[in-house]
């Protein structure tokens, strides 16, 4: 696994023309495993599209190094993704080798194994055919996994993968982001709960449009930054819902 750093150098995101990710700089190293945490509206999702290609710094940049966007996998939060398609379950997954298929080229043997190797992996053996508007959100998002390893991307990108998910799900693939920690691919997670960032997760980006901390987990979840956080958002939002950002650490 060839792996990939991304660098943001004093980047900043708008959404008609107010910040929603404001001079953020840093480093994610390559072969890194880094949680992104954050209050609601901090602009975590916004930064992850940013690095994924589909939104356009106002200012500064994201700096990739020679990576090509089909080594870039990336996992929409939940509500982004569209599953009323009547798209079966093994071509999802497939569809995480369509920059390799191409439109009009058919499905190797080697893709078609592949895809099936993905399924067993992910604990979806003997779904291949079940449309996967009739998977609960468990199954549909290890469906997704499945896509991932199928793409085999040097980098990953996943946005709140655990929101909703059943805790053997969330075990299960935790594992997967472990395994690829392990050979050596840059993983970026949005996360929400704090107690399982310490747990998996070496490094920590903590921000509320601006970064707050980034570096070690042990330090950047501190107590003293995730009030700060929490204060920050405070003056952006007055709807924001209560997370984990209220846990504090154990003293
Ligand atoms: P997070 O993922 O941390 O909850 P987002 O990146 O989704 O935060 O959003 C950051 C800010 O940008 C929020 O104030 C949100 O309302 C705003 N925002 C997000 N997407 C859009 C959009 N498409 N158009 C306008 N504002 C947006
Ligand atoms: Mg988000």
């Amino acid at each position: 696994m060839s792996a990939a750093s991304i660098s943001l150098d004093d980047l900043t995101v708008t959404y008609e023309r107010r910040p929603a990710v404001h001079h953020i700089s840093g480093c994610f190293d390559a072969g890194s495993l880094t949680a992104i945490v954050g209050p609601n509206g901090a602009g975590k999702s916004t930064l992850i599209k940013t690095i994924a290609g589909t939104l356009k710094p106002a200012a500064g940049r994201v700096d990739r190094g020679n990576l090509a966007l089909r080594n870039l996998g990336y996992l929409p939060q939940a509500a982004e993704i569209d599953r009323s398609f009547p798209l079966n379950v093994v071509d999802t997954v497939l569809m995480g080798a369509w920059r390799s298929i191409g439109a009009f080229r058919g499905v190797s043997r080697e893709q078609a194994r592949q895809a099936q190797e993905a399924l067993i992996a992910v604990g979806l053996e003997g779904f291949e055919d079940r449309s996967v508007g009739s998977l609960s959100s468990g199954q549909f998002q290890r469906v997704l996994f499945a896509r991932l390893l199928m793409q085999n991307a040097s980098v990953i990108l996943l946005d709140e993968p655990f929101t909703a998910i059943d805790a053997r799900t969330t075990q299960d693939l935790l594992k997967l982001i472990r395994d690829w920690h392990g050979q050596g691919r840059t993983v970026i997670a949005v996360l929400h709960d704090i107690e399982q960032v310490r747990k998996h997760f070496p490094n920590t980006l903590l921000m509320a449009r601006e970064a707050i901390a980034w570096g070690d987990t042990a330090t950047v979840l501190h107590a003293d930054n995730l009030r700060r956080a929490r204060n920050m958002a405070e003056y952006w939002s007055d709807d924001a819902t209560a997370c984990d950002l209220n846990e504090e650490q154990p003293s």
